[in-house]
């Protein structure tokens, strides 16, 4: 490998055709923010969308809006933004609630799709709020179910035919949160259907991340995040993902107004609406949902093709750099990179080291945010949208001087805050 230097960056940066779309963001001056894949950046559009609901529908219309401004379609329409990037067909995905309530309700309904068999197979290192729920669930439904959970993550075709026909449901997170390690959805779906069972997949770090392809992996049920690669703001909808040949056999557990066929007749009895809606609860946070619907529009004019291979740019080139620059993976300030090859990655890297905690504390001192996953990865998102290649330079520059100066270990930033 040649060295890279900043000039060279500053080049790529300058040919760089999806550049333009970092105007659409708002972010702070001297900042390189590389933590998308947890908060992302604020759209410009999202901000104005959140002032023009508030003062000219909220005040203005009132009520009216749910009609006059479509309130009311909302979850829909931007279901239908989120389908395009996930590979989905229009009337396959609608947003609602949060990413755990969606994991509850489509489980829940896989479970009932697949009576008689006792597995719902998920991963150790899975987010942990997907094992919660589905431990929850469980014991709802009277613990007659076993959560069988994979050590290795690479195991889980093997995993699924070993479960066979007492497998009910395949609930895999599609790229792992600390590592970035992206599974083979079309395969691992086959594997599920082969055995009977449904396949419900995680996008969180997915969906706006890296291409998905729901429909040419033949995906039953699939949830994901509004406000990580999605840039929908803090707490925004999650959304949710059933197949159209499946969406008649919901049972929806969470049997909420919104979700019922006719919900302004006010009837006593519950009937499942037709098609997604079914799977909406009560009335969605107005409010929040504009500003995810205006974040959608950055990448209803991008193209994710184009974002996977600046993706892949940005990671090599972190990960060339830390070599660089950083004494290598293995070297001698004991980096170790646990992101795979580009053919199985995310849009992340994260690195392993035995103080990453004060290390990452201290990056995000110096304007380089990233985050820490317990017990000792630091964690890096790669954001094509408004990531530049200077600013990976800068960021592994700021790193080596934290290393070179000692400056992580300051007592100030060993200190525990609540969110990391
Ligand atoms: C971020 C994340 C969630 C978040 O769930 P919330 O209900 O939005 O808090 C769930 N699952 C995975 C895999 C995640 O990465």
């Amino acid at each position: 490998m040649t060295a890279v230097n900043r000039t060279d960056l500053e080049a790529r940066d300058a040919d760089d055709p999806l550049a333009p779309l970092r105007e659409r963001f708002e972010l702070p001056e001297g900042i390189i923010y590389l933590d998308g894949n947890s908060l992302g950046a604020m759209p410009v559009d999202a901000a104005m969308r959140v002032r023009d609901v508030v003062r000219k529908e909220w005040a203005a219309d009132l009520i009216k809006s749910w009609n006059v401004h479509d309130w009311f379609n909302l979850p829909r329409r931007c279901g239908d933004k989120i389908a395009t990037i996930v590979g989905a067909s229009p009337g396959e995905v609608v947003a609602a609630d949060s990413t755990s309530v969606n994991l509850f309700k489509l489980l829940a309904a896989a479970l009932t799709l697949r009576p008689g068999r006792r597995i719902i197979l998920s991963e150790t290192d899975n987010f942990p709020t997907d094992l919660y729920i589905a431990q929850g669930l469980n014991r709802l439904l009277g613990g007659e179910h076993e959560l069988r959970l994979i050590e290795d993550g690479a195991n889980v075709i093997d995993a699924i035919a070993e479960a066979g026909d007492d497998l009910a449901c395949a609930m895999i997170t599609h790229v792992n949160y600390r590592t970035g390690w992206m599974h083979d959805m079309a395969a691992t779906t086959a594997a599920a259907h082969d055995a009977g069972a449904l396949m419900l997949w995680d996008l969180a770090h997915s969906a706006g991340a890296v291409p998905v392809d729901l429909n040419g992996a033949n995906a039953d049920l699939a949830v994901g995040c509004g406000y990580k690669y999605l840039n929908g703001g803090p707490g925004a909808p999650a959304f949710l993902y059933v197949a159209n040949r499946l969406q008649d056999d919901i049972r929806p557990p969470l049997s909420g107004w919104m979700g019922h066929e006719a919900p302004f007749l006010f009837d006593t009895d519950y009937r499942p609406a037709e098609g997604i809606t079914r799977n909406l609860c009560g009335t969605p946070s107005v409010i929040a949902m504009s500003a995810l619907d205006a974040a959608l529009d950055v990448f209803m004019d991008a193209d994710m093709t184009a974002l996977r291979a600046k993706s892949l740019a940005l990671t090599d080139l972190f990960i060339d750099l830390m070599a660089q620059e950083c004494g290598g993976p293995d070297g001698d300030w004991g980096f170790t990179c646990v992101t795979p090859a580009a053919d199985r990655r995310g849009s992340q890297v994260s690195f392993a080291h035995a103080d990453g905690y004060p290390i990452m504390q201290a990056l995000i001192d110096r304007g380089v945010i990233g985050d820490f996953r317990a017990p000792d990865l630091l964690r890096f998102g790669f954001t094509p949208l408004y990531t530049r290649y200077t600013d990976v330079w800068d960021g592994v520059a700021a790193l080596k001087d934290i290393m070179q100066t000692g400056a992580w270990d300051a007592a100030q930033f060993h200190e525990k805050a609540a969110v990391t």
